[in-house]
């Protein structure tokens, strides 16, 4: 139990994972998970990212679980609205296929795919300006934590953030913690880290709006099933984002279980 009245959110994020009879599985026992041991909403909200390509067939597939999943993109356009912009999925067409909830700034897009400064805060924008609701990600290097500079790394990110939202708009955001040293490494920050991280977190958020207090603040690198629990534990820490784990129906199941468990 701690003392947070944030309803803490597993998310799976499954990157670009997996082939589509494999996901109808995922999704499948997922269900089967939830009918057996249902988790209440208000203790756990459990979301899942699929690939682009198969959004709107997971949303579809997710109709009739026990438990209301919810579905999210990992990415969309910089650009808003419709038109010539080949390859492009925008903030409008997801909310027309009511997919109401997007990652941005991923350590994956920012190092693989370039989206910089300027591309994030472009896609924070049109997100929250066409109502998407956001799961915005922070994180420093490796090198960066052996410098001392991750808090300056991540707080950057959180000023970068709070330079294109509105004051109303922080409602619609929640913030992944993702040292990228721990993404798909096994390697995860340990809940004290991650707690301090999250505690600096929350002490920015509270002086850029007076939502700061009620802001989820996920951590992602390397949850698996069995280290849920101590870090669910840590009082900032309100929820998952999890990728390899959230391959597997039993320990994404589990991992929401022990949000749920040990938050209430
Ligand atoms: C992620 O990429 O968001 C992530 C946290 O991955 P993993 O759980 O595999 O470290």
């Amino acid at each position: 139990m701690s003392g947070s009245t944030i309803t803490p959110w597993v998310v799976g994020n499954w990157k670009m994972n997996p082939m589509q009879s494999d996901s109808q599985q995922l999704i499948q026992s997922l269900k089967q998970y939830l009918q057996a041991g249902p988790i209440d909403v208000a203790q756990c909200r459990i979301a899942v990212a699929p690939t682009a390509i198969a959004l709107l067939s997971v949303q579809q597939q997710l109709q009739d679980a026990a438990v209301e999943v919810l579905t999210v993109a990992q990415d969309l356009s910089r650009v808003a609205g419709t038109g010539a912009y080949t390859g492009e999925v925008s903030a409008e067409l997801l909310k027309d296929s009511a997919i109401h909830y997007v990652l941005i700034g991923h350590s994956e897009r920012r190092e693989l795919f370039g989206d910089d400064v300027s591309q994030i805060t472009a896609k924070v924008t049109h997100a929250l300006n066409a109502g998407l609701q956001i799961i915005y990600c922070v994180g420093e290097s490796l090198e960066q934590r052996e410098q001392g500079l991750a808090e300056q790394v991540v707080l950057q990110q959180i000023c970068d953030l709070s330079s294109v939202v509105k004051a109303e708009q922080w409602q619609n955001i929640k913030i992944a913690y993702e040292p990228i040293w721990a993404i798909g490494t096994g390697k995860t920050a340990s809940p004290e880290d991650a707690q301090a991280m999250h505690e600096k977190i929350r002490a920015g958020l509270k002086q850029l709006t007076g939502y700061g207090q009620d802001i989820a603040i996920l951590y992602g690198g390397s949850v698996k099933a069995d280290n849920a629990e101590a870090l669910a534990a840590c009082p900032d820490i309100n929820g998952a984002l999890v990728g390899g784990a959230s391959l597997q129906a039993e320990s994404f199941y589990k991992i929401a279980q022990a949000f749920a468990q040990t938050k209430h």
